[in-house]
């Protein structure tokens, strides 16, 4: 028998029915994962053992008591992003470094709930800004299949996590493009839902029209799980939807046969990586071989999507960030001459150089007299990219495409050149720009031996059929069951 901490949730949670293992077998197994591979990877900022196992001893009496969940028992990594009430939420950054939130975020509630275990909180770009997790002040998360390599940002320890078996499963957030980034780098599953899907209550802001918390795993299987977990109406966000989720565990063995992929070719146009390109002409075939139909689109507004995306994003961190003081809480600058002085030092002292830029490239998009130029204009091209979209799915299920233009670069390569690592987005942006589900699968390894994924589009609300299209991708391939050699 493989280790417990290489399994799946879904193959832990029929151990667990079945009675051939408890929660606390497995929360030991992955703990011991956590400590060996820790000081090389270091995908968590915090770990909590005695709440990971108290919160195991609890979950094998729910199972005794025959009140098990589908997912009790299992363990989960939280990014460090979402509130976990009386326990660090740092948010990857010096201001929040001793920040307890007096409550839960909604997801972190509805895991409580469901019985899962809560190991710690997982590595982040600082305030989710970042493609790499080289912004984090508690130093970069490494990618698991090269120690060289950054794991994608900017949930880069929520994907190294489950890649590695430091978490059975994980949930990030994706504003543009943090959850498939990283899972595309790490070799993992990881999907974006539609904006207002999850909850964000208790999700430190950061672009809060385009956030949106989801699901990692190691196959469809344990995302579809999550998402029956997270997929529901919260009446404390006011984005989120009220509509009725299906269960998408019944989209794991649905045919997608006469089903219809589109191919953006203005992002095809734009791969020069062969490795990509053949990784993903190899999984268009997969497709082709299960009766889907492939059909080319153009979605010409995407070539504005970075753009765009880079005006709205620091806008609206500049005033979501505005709040960090040192007034009510986080980090207070120790000497200091009257308020002002106190504001300036403590944001000097407590933002790290990418946020700083963002929140300086946000003021003055929003200044006064510069607004129609920028942050309008960028509005505007927001609608015109969801426009392409719409327009697209009327001749398509999903779009088909490239999560990242290359797979993991190197530490420290991008970190100094901030428009190189926005470019790294180029092909996940526009999602979020239009609020769409985006999913990343893994399709493929470079020639250097790095996971390389495949990314799928579907219209608002069409997780489902993003189920069912990985689902049947994943039968009939083993990426996603190959692991990192540590
Ligand atoms: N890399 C993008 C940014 O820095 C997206 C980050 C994210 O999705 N949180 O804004």
């Amino acid at each position: 028998m493989s280790d417990l901490y290489e399994k799946t949730a879904t193959e832990l949670a029929s151990l667990l029915r079945a009675k051939k293992t408890s929660s606390v077998e497995i929360t030991e197994s992955v703990l011991s994962r956590i400590e060996a591979l820790e000081p090389k990877i270091h995908s968590y900022v915090n770990i909590y053992p005695d709440l990971a196992l108290s919160m195991a001893k609890e979950a094998d009496q729910r199972i005794l008591d025959g009140r098990a969940r589908p997912l009790t028992g299992i363990p989960i990594a939280i990014k460090d992003n979402m509130c976990l009430q009386n326990e660090k939420t740092t948010c990857g950054s010096r201001i929040l470094a001793n920040f307890r939130p007096p409550y839960d975020a909604t997801v972190v509630r509805l895991i409580r709930e469901e019985g899962m275990v809560i190991l710690g909180s997982a590595n982040m770009d600082e305030f989710a800004m970042g493609s790499s997790t080289e912004t984090s002040y508690w130093g970069p998360t490494r990618n698991p299949w090269d120690a060289e390599r950054i794991p994608g940002g900017s949930s880069g320890g929520s994907a190294a996590a489950v890649a590695c078996g430091q978490a059975t499963v994980s949930i990030g957030s994706d504003t543009g493009g943090s959850i498939r980034l990283p899972a595309s780098f790490c070799g993992v599953t990881g999907m974006k839902p539609t904006y207002g899907a999850v909850s964000r209550f208790g999700l430190v802001a950061y672009a809060s029209s385009l956030d949106q918390i989801g699901p990692f795993a190691r196959d469809i299987s344990d995302v579809s799980l999550l998402l029956n977990l997270l997929c529901r109406h919260d009446p404390l966000d006011s984005t989120s939807v009220p509509i009725e989720h299906p269960d998408f565990t019944k989209f794991l063995d649905k045919p997608v046969s006469g089903m219809t992929l589109g191919v953006p070719v203005e992002f095809f146009s734009k791969l020069e990586n062969e490795d990509v390109e053949s990784s993903l002409s190899d999984a268009r075939k997969v497709f082709e071989k299960l009766g889907v139909k492939f059909v080319e689109l153009s979605l010409p507004s995407l070539d504005y999507g970075i753009a765009a995306y880079y005006i709205i994003a620091p806008c609206e961190a500049s005033s979501n960030l505005a709040r960090y003081d040192g007034v009510k809480y986080g980090h207070r600058a120790r000497d200091f001459d009257g308020m002002i002085e106190m504001y300036c030092k403590t944001r000097a002292e407590g933002f790290g150089a990418e946020v700083k830029r963002r929140i300086m490239l946000g003021t003055y998009s929003l200044s006064s007299g510069y607004y129609d130029a920028y942050y309008l204009k960028a509005a505007k091209i927001r609608t015109l990219i969801t426009k392409d979209f719409k327009q697209s799915f009327e001749s398509c299920d999903a779009i088909f495409c490239p999560v990242a233009p290359a797979p993991a670069f190197k530490i420290g390569e991008k970190v100094d050149d901030p428009i190189q690592m926005y470019l790294t987005d180029v092909f996940t942006i526009p999602v979020n720009m239009a609020g769409l589900p985006g999913i990343s699968c893994p399709a493929g390894f470079s020639s250097d031996g790095l996971p390389i994924g495949l990314q799928l589009i579907a219209p608002h609300f069409g997780e489902s059929k993003l189920v069912q299209l990985v689902a049947a991708f994943q039968k009939e391939t083993d990426y996603h069951l190959r692991r990192p050699a540590l």
